[in-house]
């Protein structure tokens, strides 16, 4: 259920009525909005009575909720919502690419590609030290000593980090160094670790699961917003099919379903929705069309020594010419890049 507050309702007003709903033993959810406040409620198990709230001063309408999410969905909150990512809004005008190599695997590596993807018009960079592979014998990522080669490349390059968190027990350490906490596809319904992120309060990139409904993937984010972290964008990058002609098939439907159903920023990325690198730059231009908040692209300087994800990466000159190309596209679809 969601109570939305009148426009002119006082602070006092929207206490009373998280109080009143505290009172059933439910856990409610201010979520404050440009015009006005709703109040997402959580913790019942059938229906809550309307007849509690619809009297109280400043309550301007009680709405039953019947998609089985509430704080992630346009009901609970109409504007979009902007995350910060170490100063980078997020969901707002502006297009965000967030590139970078799939792993850090060295210094020079990480280094040579933050100068290229910056110099290109990058605004946030990517690099796992934590990698989920599928095989255990593949390389696993440098772990803490990546995420310190991670600080150096920001407090060189300026640019803020996105780096994927793999359990809850590194989840406090890749958050000291993080300004994004990245879950990935294999991760994205690990609840305790999203219960985990929800608490820290760092911003989140959480990726929909190679076999999830979008569904799914808004009820994975609605474990992160009840924990109270509000600072959630989405990812798609690429469902499995029968099809075997990319790695992924990428659903770039899933963007403006996504965008009428919940407030919630959505990027697309195309490097694992393809697997290929030929196949980057055409869907980074669909999914600019198609009205993604930013896009999520794999660079490496030497794709062919990379220690994950080589056939899909990016020479730094093949994503000079995406990034210009996004630019033209960007003010079609009422963007700037
Ligand atoms: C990645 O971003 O490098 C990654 C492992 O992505 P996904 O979780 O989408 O496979
Ligand atoms: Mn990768």
């Amino acid at each position: 259920m969601l109570i939305v507050m009148d426009a002119a309702a006082t602070a006092e007003d929207v206490r009373r009525v998280v109080q009143t709903v505290e009172s059933l033993g439910l856990a409610a959810h201010p979520i404050p909005g440009s015009q006005r406040t709703a109040i997402g409620i959580t913790g019942n198990r059938g229906a809550v009575e309307p007849a509690a709230f619809e009297n109280l001063p400043g309550v301007a309408e009680v709405i039953p909720v019947s998609a089985p999410y509430k704080l992630v969905s346009r009901e609970a909150k109409k504007e979009n919502t902007v995350v910060s990512v170490g100063g980078v809004p997020v969901g707002g005008k502006q297009l965000v690419v967030v590139a970078g190599p799939c792993a850090i695997e060295s210094e020079a590596q990480a280094m040579e590609t933050a100068h290229a993807v910056r110099s290109a018009g990058a605004l946030l960079y990517r690099g796992g030290a934590f990698k989920p592979r599928t095989s255990p014998y593949s390389f696993q990522g440098l772990g803490e000593q990546g995420l310190k080669v991670l600080a150096k490349v920001r407090s060189e390059t300026g640019l803020p980090i996105v780096t994927e968190v793999l359990d809850t027990e590194t989840a406090e350490l890749v958050a000291e160094y993080a300004d994004c906490l990245q879950v990935g596809a294999r991760n994205m319904q690990n609840f305790s670790l999203l219960r985990r992120l929800g608490r820290l309060g760092k911003p989140v990139l959480l990726k929909r699961g190679m076999s999830a409904t979008i569904e799914e993937l808004l009820l994975c984010a609605e474990y992160l917003l009840a924990e109270g972290n509000y600072q959630v964008i989405l990812c798609e990058r690429g469902v499995r099919t029968f099809s075997d002609h990319t790695r992924n098939t990428l659903d770039l439907s899933a963007v403006p379903y996504v965008q009428r159903i919940s407030h919630l920023p959505i990027l697309v990325d195309p490097s694992h929705g393809t697997g290929k690198r030929q196949k980057v730059l055409p869907l980074s231009r669909a999914a600019v069309a198609v009205g993604a908040d930013g896009l999520l692209i794999e660079v490496h300087p030497h794709p062919e020594q990379a220690l994950s994800d080589g056939p899909q990466a990016l020479l730094p000159d093949m994503f000079v010419e995406l990034m210009r190309q996004v630019r033209q596209l960007a003010p079609v679809v009422g963007r700037e890049a």
